[in-house]
């Protein structure tokens, strides 16, 4: 385990650093971890200094991901996200079709070193028939050079444990540094309050089995649990770990959310707490204006975060799939302008506790 005190210096020193040196460094890191990784596979050293490059790779990941929504489909309602409401919507919830996903493949040539975010704004992943698939492709990209994902894990069933062990020891799977599980509380009667469905012990069984596998096939992928919490939880990382990874796979680390992420624009619920807006006055527009999400429909978003869409709204769509990337870059521009010179404030940026000055 890394010490308490060279994370503490570790995230202090990289805090400082401007954001192209974090990409070095995620790029030094990243390439560190392809060769110890294969040398894990054989003797199972470096558990720690693969450890320290997942610590490295995370903390330096920043927020540039492209938001890559493969499904808006979600089988879980939580509390903190607009997706109950969006059900009550015209919104159209569906898979990303494979002409919609080979496109956007095609416009990623306009990032630079693009690091994707297999994260839907609402939805999961492995809902989608092919995600294993779509997530290949994009992996094999030249544009990509590094991937993460974000899934509930209520589908990481037999079969999608089978795709991600594949998808991992393809020859681009080391491209994807990371996965995120999101998960409520530690016992059912959390999970239920905060999720709305039933599945926490499937949940349970889901992530131990893969961790056990991840384990037995020599493998050093970054499992980050991310647990969500009620008002006034928090975590015990320790009844965490004998709860998901009994079988003591070494990659695995724990965060946690007790404040949500909030803007006023959907229904908030009282067994939750928000984060507080600390901006009474955002003269600047907000910095995640300059992410961009693919979303399942085909539609190109700014930012892409889980409250960047709201029920019935579309304020900040850049274009469709078929749209010119000049066309796109000029929504943009005009979205911070409006912003910057006419206060005129898209609706989801109106008092959003994520809010970054650019
Ligand atoms: S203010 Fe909030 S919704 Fe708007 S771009 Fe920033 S993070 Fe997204």
């Amino acid at each position: 385990m890394l010490g308490r005190k060279v994370k503490t210096a570790l995230d202090l020193f990289l805090g400082k650093m401007p954001e192209f040196v974090l990409q070095l460094f995620a790029k030094i890191f990243s390439y560190f971890k392809k060769i110890l990784s294969k040398k894990y596979a054989k003797s199972r050293r470096y558990s720690r200094l693969l450890r320290l490059c997942d610590f490295v790779i995370t903390r330096c990941n920043g927020n540039r991901f492209i938001e890559y929504e493969l499904s808006n489909i979600c089988n879980a309602q939580c509390v903190f996200c607009p997706y109950p409401d969006m059900l009550r919507t015209e919104k159209k919830f569906m898979h990303m079709p494979k002409d919609v996903m080979e496109s956007n493949l095609k416009k990623l040539s306009h990032f630079n070193s693009a690091m994707l975010s297999f994260t839907p704004t609402t939805g999961d992943t492995l809902l989608h028939p092919e995600w294993d698939e779509y997530i290949q492709s994009a992996l094999e990209s030249k544009y990509v050079h590094r991937a993460t994902m974000f899934t509930n894990a209520i589908k990481l069933d037999e079969e999608n444990r089978e795709k991600f062990i594949n998808l991992l020891k393809t020859k681009n799977g080391n491209k994807l540094s990371e996965i995120y599980f999101s998960l409520g509380g530690l016992d059912a009667v959390t999970y239920k309050a905060l999720y709305k469905v039933d599945r926490f012990d499937l949940v349970v069984s889901n992530i131990a089995i893969f961790l056990e596998q991840l384990k037995k096939e020599g493998l050093t992928m970054g499992i980050h649990i991310h647990v969500k919490l009620l008002k006034g939880q928090t975590l015990d990382a320790d009844l965490a770990s004998k709860i998901f990874n009994p079988s003591d796979y070494p990659f695995v680390y724990y965060s946690q959310s007790n404040l949500y992420f909030s803007n006023e624009q959907y229904t908030r619920n009282s067994l939750i707490d928000y984060k507080p807006d600390h901006w009474a006055i955002k003269t600047k527009a907000c910095a995640y204006l300059n992410k961009t999400r693919f979303a399942a429909d085909g539609a190109i978003w700014a930012d892409g975060c889980v409250i960047s869409e709201m029920p019935g709204d579309s304020s900040l769509k850049l274009g469709e799939n078929n749209s010119s990337w000049e066309a796109i870059e000029s929504k943009r521009k005009l979205l911070i302008g409006n912003w910057e010179e006419k206060q005129e404030i898209p609706l989801p940026c109106r008092a959003c506790t994520m809010y970054r000055p650019r």
